[in-house]
């Protein structure tokens, strides 16, 4: 362990962050990783507790509490083969995990926990600087062929564990670019594109293949992104493959469909998010323009927190985001709920830039003019047993000139899982177990599944969980035994 009495001696340390007027110029990032000093004080608080709770709450079951004394002790490059071993891209889940690790840690039982993310994001960069990422091909191909359908955190972690054993992986992507929404949903503000660019190199050099503007499968509905300019049906994919990974997330918006949706104005979150994102890629501007207008967004979770800033970075008039769920407490009660992640009011660097908050509200009208959005017309709830109550007389107008409907994805596009004939389960996702015989699985032979199309709409480091279990999963059954990690 680190330094015996450090959680003693020390607090925790904190990223430094660039001043709200400052970052909103232009959307960089804007978190400084910490100095050396600072992570080696941060890496010194863990208590190296016995049981490992960290490690059970990290979805990728990351060996926190060795590369938190590898850091203590200075030992960088250990600390990133540590880092490598569990989780194929820290740079990712450095920047943009929620840490529920640290929800887990048993220091933060009644002091704050340690900074694990920071370290796991200072360990990354540093490695990344000091050149210790390499390509890792594989010593022998095994001439087995595996075609990943999408090129999100799932998609990608399954292709390089795969890449890294022998088999000759294709990655197809619908989209301009891979990534998933890595690259085209998490703003650059969040997580620079020139990351995935950078593992995107190490991955072509270990042997994937990127076929990107190619769609797999039938067409894609409404509302979800499309910039495939090739379609390749499934049925070539299962004569040319040896074994298929579908991993094409969960696209599907949830909708608001209440007078008024079709007013100019109202758009999906994606709608601004992504070709915000290929704006600030060199690509052309956002047809959607949020300077000097009103903007709501409808919605409370991290896509809705994704428009706030992006939004202030364009210079609205105001920023509202509503959520139709009730205020959380402001913090969680510890012995009731650790090692578990707490619901709590959750509070991100965008909604720091500044935004009105506000629970408990339905929207129940667009309203507008000249079919220009102008206002929506809300009513406050009460929850009563779990259900949504409108108070009477409460309802209320409020102007807004651009409503952003953040209210998450209710499953993947069917068109792609019915172009394999694959079976979904209750929610409309590719059905798979992850665990047992036949684990990531479909029900159609040599098809596996994994990430949000499997699990539904999650995060990245579940995403990344997936694809390296189902790469597993894939080479056992390719070979009839695997030495990838389970
Ligand atoms: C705006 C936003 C912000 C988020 N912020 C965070 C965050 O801060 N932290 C966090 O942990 N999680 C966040 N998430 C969630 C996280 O991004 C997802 O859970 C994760 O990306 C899922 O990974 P995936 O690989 O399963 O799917 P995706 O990332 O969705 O990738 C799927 C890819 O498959 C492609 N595809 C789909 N169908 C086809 C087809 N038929 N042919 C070819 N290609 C296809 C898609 O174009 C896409 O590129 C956010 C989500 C959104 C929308
Ligand atoms: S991937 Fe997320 S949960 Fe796991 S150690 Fe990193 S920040 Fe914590």
């Amino acid at each position: 362990m680190g330094k015996p009495t450090g959680f003693l001696e020390f607090q925790r340390q904190s990223e430094g962050y660039e001043p709200v007027e400052q970052r909103l110029k232009n959307y960089q990032e804007f978190v400084a990783r910490l100095t050396d000093d600072k992570a080696k004080v941060q890496g010194a608080r863990c208590m190296d507790c016995g049981i490992p709770f960290c490690n059970n709450g990290c979805p990728v079951n990351n060996n926190i509490p060795d590369f938190n004394d590898a850091v203590y002790k200075g030992n960088w490059r250990e600390a990133i083969e540590i880092l490598h071993s569990t989780n194929n891209f820290p740079e990712m889940t450095g920047r943009i995990c929620p840490a529920p690790c640290e929800a887990a840690c048993t220091l933060g039982i009644n002091a704050e926990p340690v900074g694990i993310k920071s370290l796991e994001h200072a360990i990354i960069d540093k490695a990344g600087e000091n050149g210790w990422v390499v390509p890792q091909p594989a010593e022998q191909k095994t001439g087995k062929t595996v075609a990943v359908v999408g090129s999100g955190p799932a998609g990608l972690a399954c292709a390089q564990q795969l890449a890294r054993v022998g088999h000759d992986v294709t990655v197809y992507e619908k989209n301009e670019d891979i990534g998933g929404l890595l690259r085209f949903g998490i703003p650059d503000f969040k997580l620079d594109k020139r990351l995935i660019d950078w593992r995107a190199a190490q991955m072509a050099a270990e042997g994937v293949k990127f076929v990107t503007k190619t769609m797999v499968g039938k067409d894609m509905p409404n509302g979800v992104a499309n910039d495939a300019v090739k379609v390749v049906a499934a049925s070539k994919l299962m004569k040319d493959f040896d074994a298929v990974v579908l991993a094409g997330g969960s696209e599907t918006p949830r909708d608001l469909p209440i007078p008024g949706r079709e007013l100019a104005g109202v758009h999906y979150a994606l709608e601004f998010l992504i070709p915000q994102n290929k704006q600030n890629g060199g690509g052309r501007k956002n047809p959607i323009n949020a300077a000097g207008k009103h903007v709501v967004v409808i919605g409370g979770g991290d896509t809705g927190s994704d428009c706030v800033g992006t939004s202030n970075r364009h210079g609205a008039a105001s920023v509202t985001q509503f959520e139709l769920l009730p205020k959380p407490p402001e913090a969680e009660n510890k012995p009731l709920v650790w090692p578990y992640w707490p619901t709590k009011l959750r509070t991100s660097s965008s909604h720091n830039e500044g935004c009105v908050r506000d629970w408990s509200i339905a929207t129940k009208e667009f309203v507008g003019e000249n079919g220009k959005l102008k206002a929506l017309k809300c009513v406050r709830l009460d929850w009563k047993d779990g259900k949504p109550v409108e108070i009477p007389g409460s309802e209320f107008t409020v102007p807004c000139d651009l409503a952003f409907l953040a209210m998450g994805f209710t499953n993947p596009v069917a068109s792609m899982l019915d172009a394999f004939g694959v079976a979904k389960d209750t929610r409309g996702n590719a059905a798979a177990t992850t665990d047992g015989d036949g684990c990531y699985a479909t029900s159609v032979g040599k098809v596996f599944a994994a990430g949000d199309v499997r699990r539904g709409q999650s995060l990245v480091v579940w995403a990344i969980r997936e694809g390296r279990q189902c790469a597993r999963a894939v080479d056992e059954f390719l070979m009839g035994s695997s030495l990838l990690p389970r």
